[in-house]
């Protein structure tokens, strides 16, 4: 969500005669957009930004803004703490920054009022010249105990449907082959008239793009309509990222999540059952306050039976102003980073096992880019979103190929051209 902040904010900005700075040393205006979904993501940004400092001392024009969670949720204090930021914009101001800077002469400005503003709808330039974000919903209403989103984006808000159709229909003209749909929670979306069910179907059947992806889905709400859905329309790729945070039901309640393991496992198996080759992804949580060795076990044991094809795994953060920040924070930091090593080193071996499967198949890739690793080499995504690595030709580029899959890693599948 934060990238497709920042490209938003990049349009809004280039429209409005601004253009981008080859370097931050020739930048009149540097703009840090923050998370602060965990402690080490605010640590990481106040570094940052206070690198930014010596570009004040040979560009005195130049203003610095922070923007996004870490604006909103800092506030005042922000400026306190780093005297040569000018602006602090929160998550709904941000997209207002062109008109800050016009008010800005020589002083310095905080504004983190919530008011349920959406932005304009300018639709934003992302990196890749093939596949898209579009924001659906934004903010959350669930008080996960943990999570500070709630606090920091507000309360839960849709954007119309028919917005949304245009936005993906306009990228399909642009020649984008892929969307990714972005919501907290994606599967709580509503505009009044339609659901999130209901919005996959229109943009199936109203839009030239050729996939449909979405995340984040929450498994309280995936209903059984979502998943005929997933199966039954042809655009929507067989990729589900559904965060499972903890295998134990005691540790599922105190993170408020409203489910339990054996629920979870229930919703997979029906899913599985109507979505054949799905790719699920999830996020746990370890070293959670009152989590036991045997919880921890738990978390494991729900690995093993389920096999995700990925897992992105994090260490327990207490957040301000959250629930659970009143919990005893009771497991001990090295405790914690020895459960996320288990916890690795057992997906590792899961996403290895997973990606064998593919092994000898023909599969349909989205050609994208190149290798990071290897230049000389073309990388493409498969519908079930697994990178595939292959040789390089150049005018294959943004185009779909069936490619035989011949060896894997845990990360990458790697294969031949048809
Ligand atoms: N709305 C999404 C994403 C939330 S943030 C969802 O509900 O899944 C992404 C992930 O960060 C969460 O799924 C969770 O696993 C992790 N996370 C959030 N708050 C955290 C905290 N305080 N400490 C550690 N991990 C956290
Ligand atoms: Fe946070 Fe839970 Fe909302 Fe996700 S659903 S953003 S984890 S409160």
């Amino acid at each position: 969500m934060n990238v497709y902040d920042s490209d938003v904010l990049k349009s809004i900005l280039t429209k409005n005669n601004h253009s981008i700075a080859d370097g931050l040393e020739n930048a009149d205006l540097i703009v840090v957009n923050t998370c602060s979904v965990r402690h080490r993501a605010e640590v990481r940004a106040l570094g940052r930004i206070r690198d930014l400092k010596q570009y004040k001392l040979s560009n005195p024009n130049l203003k610095i803004a922070v923007v996004g969670c870490m604006a909103q949720r800092m506030g005042e204090d922000l400026l306190k703490e780093l005297p040569f930021v000018d602006l602090v914009l929160g998550t709904e101001r941000l997209f207002e920054l062109d008109t800050y800077l016009e008010k800005l002469e020589g002083n310095r400005i905080v504004d983190t009022r919530v008011d349920g503003k959406l932005p304009d709808g300018t639709i934003p330039k992302s990196d890749s010249d093939y596949s898209a974000f579009v924001a659906i919903s934004r903010g959350c209403n669930n008080f996960c105990s943990y999570c500070i989103v709630p606090y920091v984006r507000g309360q839960e808000k849709h954007r119309p449907a028919k917005q949304i159709i245009d936005e993906v229909r306009q990228l399909a003209q642009k020649g984008y082959k892929e969307v990714t749909l972005l919501g907290q929670n994606v599967n709580s979306y509503k505009d009044g008239i339609y659901d999130f069910a209901d919005l996959l179907q229109m943009i199936n059947d109203n839009t030239e793009i050729n996939w449909i992806r979405f995340m984040t889905s929450h498994p309280k709400d995936l209903s059984s309509k979502l998943i005929d859905k997933i199966s039954n329309l042809s655009k929507v790729c067989e990729h589900l990222h559904l965060p499972l945070q903890s295998g134990s039901d005691i540790i599922l309640q105190r993170m408020n999540r409203n489910y339990t393991s054996s629920d979870y496992l229930n919703l997979v198996q029906q899913i599985r059952g109507k979505v054949g080759d799905l790719c699920l992804t999830t996020d746990i949580i370890v070293g959670f306050p009152g989590e036991t060795p045997s919880d921890f076990q738990k978390t494991l044991s729900v690995l093993e039976k389920i096999r995700f094809d990925a897992a992105f795994t994090f260490r327990y953060s207490p957040r301000e102003g959250t629930k659970a920040e009143s919990f005893e924070d009771d497991v001990p930091e090295k405790e914690k980073i020895r459960r996320l090593e288990i916890l690795i080193v057992l997906q590792k071996e899961i996403s290895q096992k997973q990606n064998q499967n593919f092994v000898g198949r023909e599969l349909e890739v989205l050609i994208d880019g190149y290798s990071k690793k290897d230049k000389t080499r073309l990388k493409g995504k498969t519908r079930t979103d697994k990178t595939v690595v292959l040789d390089k030709k150049e005018d294959f580029l943004g185009s779909f190929r069936q490619v035989k899959i011949i060896s894997a890693n845990p990360w990458t599948l790697f294969g031949q051209l048809q």
